[in-house]
C-alpha cells in the first residue's frame, strides 16, 4: 500500500504518553502541493495515485482502515512558564519504516481537535502551513536538520482567525517527534519506570550508540548523562546552523526543541534580511527572549529543563546528579562559541580558526549592524569581492567604480569603513589562507545564494491565499539549490525588501 510499512514504536509506551485519536473529516479536500522527492526518498510510491486520492489520504478524510493514528502528550516550557500540552492540532497517523532501516514519523498537522486540544479549533491557516512547507524545505535543501513536508491539502474549510482564512492539513515528516517536552511530561507522572522507558525508547530510536559504545572512555557508563551529552550536540550543531544562514525560529519553547536535533515547528520564525543581533519576528515575544543572537542561551536553558527532568534516571544521589549534569551543560557554551567562530571564520574564508578572526568576525557584524547591511548578500558580496581582488592583482581596492558596482549589486552600502575592513580582511586571508581560490570555495559552501525572504514569502502566500499558486512553485523551485549561482530567472529572489516591502511580523 503506497509503499507505506507503518510502524508503532512509539505507542509501546505507557498509555500516558498518547491516545488513540483520528483525524476529523473535512468538508471538501484539494491537493496543493505534494512532495514527490522526499516520497521516493522515503521509498513511499504514489505514482499511480489521484490528486483527489491524495487529498482524501492526506486531509484524514480516508485513511487505510489498517492505520493506529494517535495524539502524542507532552509538555513544556513557554516563555519560561510550564504548561502540560500535547498534539492539540495534530495526529501521529502511523510511523514508516524505510527500506534503508530509517524509521519517520508521518503527522497530520492541522486535522482536528485531540484530547490535548483544550482550546482552539484544532485546525490550521493555509499561509501558516504554506509557510512551513517552504521554509521547512528550504532548511532541508541548505543541509540543515529539520523535520519535512510531504504534502499540503485544502480542507474546503474557513478557519477563524482575525479573520476567515482558508483552512489547509500539512503532512510532516520528522524523524521522530519526541521533544524535550516529552521529557518535562514524562517527569510530571509518578512513575519513574514511564520516564526510564521514554529515555531507553528515545536512546534506541535516536542515539544507539550510547547502548553499544558503554565501557568505553567516551562515555560515562550513565545512559540518562551521554543522551543529556548527545541532544546538547546536536542542539548546538543545529543552533551554529541557525546562525549561519540568518534563521530565527522564533518560539523555542521546549516543546518545540526536539531530541532528534530537527528544527521543528516553524511559526513566527524568519530569516533575517538586514543583520540586526536583536531581531525577533512574533508577535508575542515582547520581551526578545527568542531574538536572533539569543538562540543559544535559549538552547542551553532549555536543555538544563531536560537535565531535571533526567535528574532521578542519572543517579540515586540527587546532589551527585546535579553535579555530572551540571559538568555536561557547563560544556555548552565554550563548545557553541568554538562553533560558531570556525562557522564565521569559514564564512570570510579561514578553514580553521585564527585568533584574528574574532576581532575580524566582531567588526564586520558591527559594520553590518550600523549600516543595516543584508547578512545574506554581504558574503555573497565578499566572495565576489575576494574573486575580483584575485583576477586584479589585489587592485580592486583601488577601483572605487569596481567596488561600487558590486555593492550595487548585493545592495551593499559602500563606506570607507567597509574599505578598511576589506583591507584588513584580505591581509588577513593572505597571511593564513592557502589560497584565494581555496576560501572561495569555502565561501561557497557555506554562504547561501538564496534563502526564503519574508516579503517574498508573503507575496506567494497572499497569491496562494486566491488560488494562484505559480509563484509558489516558483519560490520552491528556487529555494532548492541554495548554495549554486543563482540562475536568472531566481535573480529577483536576492532582493532584499525595500522600505514599504519590509516584513515586521511572521506571527
Ligand atoms: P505551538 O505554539 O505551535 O508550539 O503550539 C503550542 C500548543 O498549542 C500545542 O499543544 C498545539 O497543539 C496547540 N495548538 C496550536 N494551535 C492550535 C489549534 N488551532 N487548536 C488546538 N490546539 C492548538
Ligand atoms: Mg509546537
Ligand atoms: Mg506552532
Amino acid at each position: 500500500m503506497f509503499g507505506l510499512n507503518p510502524q508503532y514504536s512509539y505507542q509501546t509506551l505507557p498509555e500516558l504518553f498518547f491516545s488513540n485519536a483520528f483525524p476529523d473529516k473535512v468538508i471538501s479536500p484539494s491537493l496543493v502541493l505534494f512532495n514527490e522527492s522526499l516520497s521516493s526518498s522515503l521509498g513511499l510510491n504514489f505514482n499511480a495515485v489521484s490528486s483527489q486520492e491524495k487529498a482524501l489520504l492526506f486531509s484524514g478524510n480516508k485513511l487505510p482502515e489498517s492505520l493506529i493514528p494517535i495524539a502524542q502528550a507532552y509538555s513544556g516550557h513557554q516563555f519560561g512558564y510550564f504548561t502540560n500540552l500535547g498534539d492539540g492540532r495534530a495526529h501521529l497517523i502511523c510511523e514508516h519504516l524505510t527500506s534503508n532501516g530509517q524509521l519517520v514519523d508521518i503527522q497530520l498537522k492541522g486535522s482536528g481537535k485531540t484530547p490535548y486540544s483544550r482550546r482552539g479549533d484544532g485546525r490550521a491557516a493555509l499561509g501558516p502551513m504554506l509557510r512551513e512547507y517552504i521554509i521547512s524545505e528550504a532548511m532541508h535543501a541548505l543541509n540543515i536538520p529539520t523535520t519535512r513536508s510531504l504534502a499540503i491539502v485544502l480542507s474546503g474549510e474557513m478557519v477563524y482567525r482575525e479573520k476567515a482564512l482558508p483552512g489547509a492539513i500539512l503532512t510532516r515528516i520528522a524523524t521522530s517527534h519526541l521533544r524535550v517536552g516529552t521529557f518535562e511530561y514524562a517527569a510530571t507522572l509518578d512513575d519513574i519506570s514511564a520516564r526510564k522507558k521514554l529515555l531507553q525508547y528515545a536512546i534506541l530510536r535516536h542515539y544507539p550508540n550510547i547502548l553499544h559504545n558503554s565501557n568505553t572512555s567516551q562515555t560515562s557508563n550513565i545512559p540518562a548523562i551521554d543522551f543529556l551529552n548527545a541532544v546538547m550536540q546536536n542542539q548546538i550543531d543545529l543552533i551554529v546552523h541557525w546562525m549561519r544562514v540568518g534563521f530565527i525560529h522564533g518560539v523555542m519553547n521546549t516543546d518545540n526543541m526536539t531530541i532528534s536535533g530537527e528544527t521543528i515547528d516553524y511559526g513566527p520564525c524568519a530569516f533575517i534580511d538586514d543583520y540586526e543581533p536583536n531581531a525577533v519576528f512574533s508577535s508575542i515575544d515582547s520581551q526578545g527572549r527568542y531574538a536572533f543572537s539569543n538562540q543559544a542561551s535559549v538552547g542551553v536553558w532549555n536543555l538544563a529543563r531536560l537535565a531535571e527532568s533526567l535528574l532521578p534516571l542519572i543517579h540515586n544521589d540527587q546532589n551527585y546528579a546535579i553535579n555530572l549534569a551540571m559538568d555536561i551543560l557547563n560544556q555548552f557554551t565554550p563548545l557553541y562559541q568554538n562553533k560558531w567562530l570556525k562557522m564565521m571564520g569559514q564564512k570570510i574564508g579561514f578553514e580553521d580558526i585564527h585568533l584574528e578572526n574574532k576581532p575580524l568576525i566582531d567588526s564586520l557584524l558591527a559594520w553590518m549592524a550600523t549600516y543595516q547591511a543584508d547578512y545574506t548578500n554581504t558574503f555573497l558580496f565578499l566572495k565576489d569581492f575576494i574573486e575580483r581582488y584575485e583576477q586584479l592583482n589585489s587592485h580592486v581596492l583601488k577601483d572605487e567604480e569596481l567596488i561600487q558596482l558590486l555593492g550595487k549589486e548585493y545592495f551593499i552600502p559602500i563606506n570607507p569603513e567597509l574599505i578598511l575592513w576589506l583591507n584588513d580582511w584580505t591581509h588577513s586571508l593572505a597571511k593564513h589562507a592557502f589560497s584565494f581560490p581555496r576560501a572561495k570555495l569555502l565561501m561557497q559552501k557555506v554562504n547561501p545564494t538564496l534563502i526564503p525572504r519574508n516579503h517574498q514569502l508573503q507575496n506567494v502566500l497572499s497569491h496562494a491565499d486566491l488560488g494562484n499558486y505559480a509563484p509558489l512553485h516558483l519560490l520552491l523551485k528556487a529555494l532548492q539549490s541554495p548554495y549554486e549561482k543563482i540562475k536568472p530567472e531566481f535573480q529577483a529572489f536576492k532582493n532584499p525588501p525595500t522600505a514599504e516591502e519590509k516584513i515586521y511580523q511572521t506571527f
